[in-house]
């Protein structure tokens, strides 16, 4: 069994999740950089060091969520950190241009094949990889999970009408609302045990996912995840928060 604790980032390739894997690793973990590529896991579990390893991870292949946690009992014998990172903004496909993209995040236009994709990924996605990663962390002292969530998921924010963003919450915004709610689901359900499974949400961060528009770096997205996978036993369970504090579900 590998001794030092174990992390899987899942969309570990670039962005906010690339920043958590590295993070981690600097912590002292073993990071295992979840990608649906594997030759950009490789590359971006080289660009980390030898602390990293790349896994094949899509996670809306059941197949290839269930090779991962094979590879994981079989290679590292441990899993203590999940982190739930992996996302899409839209079901864009090349070439679409910005209006078509909107249309598709309208969910009064947008068609439910795309819908449908937005979904699988962020939120059946991550439910299928929490309940594929449960029982190795069951076997943790200390298990931790982390989703990545969104301020522009809360429905609490956007049912406000002096909000200005809340005409963005669509099929994106409401796939993230569904993650916190699943998310709250394991919490609960998890609450005997001593996994602790919190979100975090990374701010406006600069990535692929927003073409790059975010004010923060990926490395400042990625720091309330990082907390969050290193709390103590004291540490909380059930939370929405950003670096400020709690943030409205
Ligand atoms: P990003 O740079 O586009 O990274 C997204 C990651 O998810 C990529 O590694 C991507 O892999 C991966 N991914 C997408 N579909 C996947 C699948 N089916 N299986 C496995 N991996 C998959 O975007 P990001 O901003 O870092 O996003 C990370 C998380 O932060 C998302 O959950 C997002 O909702 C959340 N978030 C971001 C912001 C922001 O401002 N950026 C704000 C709030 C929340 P490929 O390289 O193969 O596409």
């Amino acid at each position: 069994m590998n001794q030092k604790r174990v992390a899987l980032v899942t969309g570990a390739n670039k962005g906010i999740g690339l920043a958590i894997a590295r993070g981690l690793a600097e912590q002292g973990l073993t990071v295992l950089v979840g990608s649906r590529s594997l030759d950009n896991g490789v590359a971006a579990a080289d660009e980390i060091g030898p602390d990293a390893h790349a896994i094949q991870l899509d996670v809306t292949d059941a197949s290839s969520i269930a090779a991962a946690a094979a590879r994981i009992v079989r290679e590292f014998g441990r899993l203590d950190v999940l982190i739930n990172n992996a996302g899409i903004s839209h079901a864009g496909r090349p070439g679409m241009s910005f209006p078509e993209i909107m249309q598709t995040n309208s969910l009064a236009s947008a068609s439910l094949a795309d819908v449908r994709t937005v979904w699988e990924t962020n939120v059946f996605g991550l439910i299928a990889v929490t309940q594929a990663m449960l029982p190795l962390l069951r076997q943790s002292d200390a298990g931790r999970i982390v989703t990545i969530g969104s301020s522009g998921g809360s429905m609490g924010e956007n049912a406000k009408p002096d909000n200005a963003h809340r005409t963005m919450y669509g099929n994106y915004s409401s796939s993230k609302s569904a993650a916190h709610a699943a998310t709250l689901a394991f919490a609960l359900t998890l609450e005997p045990t001593n996994i602790k499974v919190n979100i975090a949400c990374p701010g406006h961060t600069g990535t692929a996912l927003n073409n790059f528009s975010g004010a923060r770096t990926p490395e400042q997205g990625a720091r309330r995840a990082i907390e969050l996978a290193l709390i103590g036993q004291d540490g909380p369970t059930g939370t929405f928060s950003d670096e400020n504090g709690p943030v409205a579900w």
